[in-house]
């Protein structure tokens, strides 16, 4: 909300629009009870926001998470609004959640749990209405399900109503990299602004999960130095370079990054402050923050996670020339291809990878450059731009 008052200013908004912006247009909340498989009953406590739907059908995950709570939903749906404008795709902004740690249950329980949702929601929700997609512990399998349950208590067999399903299960070709695809072609558009040279440039991935593995990977496809990655055990940094299949390889065999041998062994939160020219945050939140934003080492943070700058570090990166390039832009290609999937569900169309890369790679290029433009003709910061950009297209319907 503190990014989109700055946004607000810049556009001169009247406080009759901000404030209308700033509220959800509904919120439903309710309890899901389910039957465990030792016969007991219990009751779980589900959310969705619908937050803004001016460009189109509510879009966003729905978070699996014991702490999961209102607060935290709004902030997601209003973020996911933002998103969806930044890249100009024709959805809106929302989001949903359970109460749960689904560690706690059995497939059978979170199965029931899944379906429970949309039996509480199937009336508020549809393909011109609101297009749920995972999140925080939710996977293509609880998608199909929920698809699924839709299907039974409205007669829709689209698919559209969710997506991030399995392949073959109306599920798209791509989604699986999209994330770290899209944020390659955001690399690639300011290694053209700054005048980089790839093979030249030193990039550090802190998070080598579903995001970080494949913007690596595509990273060091296009030439780029890959001398730092690190996951929740710790990193490794090479000066001379790292592959990624080779990290990964060493990962899955042995448990983490830090058992490749030949690299230097640093802390999850010691990676961030190693030298290079691009630092990629694809882990968690609330990484880059007043106590180590002064000591970061780069040129470029290029913000793959959701949220990983507070505030004041953004502040502290600002005011020391590093230039942040913000979530809303670089990993909005999970969410583009999503789009892809549900107007591939509706259209009853199944499209190749090669198809999805290259309706991605424009909508990607794009956004950058409008938001580049914004960015000098206005003299703000890049996710100043994105808001500036985003709340302009909301605001304009
Ligand atoms: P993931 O669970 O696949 O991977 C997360 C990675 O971060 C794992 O490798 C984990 O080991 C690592 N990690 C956890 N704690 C860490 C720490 N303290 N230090 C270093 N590494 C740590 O998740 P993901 O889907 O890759 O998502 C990563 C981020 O990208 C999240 O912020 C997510 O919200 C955001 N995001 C994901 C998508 C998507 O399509 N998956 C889209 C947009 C944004």
């Amino acid at each position: 909300m503190k990014q989109l008052d700055v946004a607000a200013e810049k556009l001169g908004l009247t406080p009759g629009v901000i404030a209308k912006l700033k509220q959800p247009n509904q919120i439903h909340e309710f309890d899901i009870p389910i039957t465990k498989d030792d016969g007991s009953q219990k009751s779980f406590h589900g959310f969705r926001v619908q937050f803004n739907n001016a460009r189109g059908p509510y879009k966003g995950g729905i978070r699996y998470h014991p702490q999961v709570d209102l607060d935290e939903v709004k902030a997601l749906a209003f973020w996911m609004a933002i998103k969806c404008a930044v890249v100009d795709i024709p959805m809106g902004g929302g989001k949903g959640g359970i109460e749960v740690n689904p560690k706690d249950l059995s497939v059978g329980e979170l199965e029931r749990l899944s379906r429970g949702w949309v039996q509480k929601i199937y009336e508020h929700i549809g393909p011109k209405i609101d297009v749920p997609a995972p999140d925080v512990n939710t996977t293509p399998q609880i998608m199909d399900w929920m698809a699924d349950e839709y299907a039974k208590l409205t007669n829709d067999s689209t698919r559209a109503t969710f997506t991030g399903k399995p392949l073959g299960k109306g599920g798209s070709e791509g989604r699986e990299a999209a994330t770290g695809q899209g944020g390659f072609y955001i690399l690639d558009e300011v290694a053209k602004k700054l005048s980089l040279d790839p093979g030249q440039t030193r990039v550090i991935v802190q998070g080598i999960g579903n995001v970080g593995y494949h913007f690596a990977q595509l990273a060091r496809q296009g030439s780029y130095k890959i001398v730092g990655l690190s996951d929740s055990k710790g990193g490794i940094y090479n000066p001379n370079g790292l592959d990624p299949d080779e990290v990964m390889r060493v990962k899955k065999e042995k448990g983490s990054v830090i058992d490749v041998e030949g690299a230097e062994k640093v802390g999850s939160l010691a990676i961030l402050t190693k030298e290079c020219d691009i630092l990629v945050p694809a882990a968690l939140e609330n990484q880059i923050t007043a106590d180590n934003a002064a000591r970061i080492n780069a040129k470029v943070v290029l913000e793959m996670a959701n949220g990983p700058t507070t505030p004041e570090a953004d502040k502290i990166l600002h005011d020391k020339g590093v230039l942040v390039v913000p979530d809303v832009l670089s990993n909005a290609g999970g969410v583009t291809v999503s789009y892809f999937e549900w107007e591939q569900n509706l259209k009853n169309e199944h499209w190749t990878e090669a198809e999805v890369l290259a309706k991605l790679e424009p909508i990607m290029r794009n956004a950058f450059g409008s938001i580049w433009k914004t960015h000098e003709e206005y003299q703000v910061d890049l996710r100043t731009a994105a808001f500036m950009l985003a709340v302009q297209r909301i605001v304009a319907v």
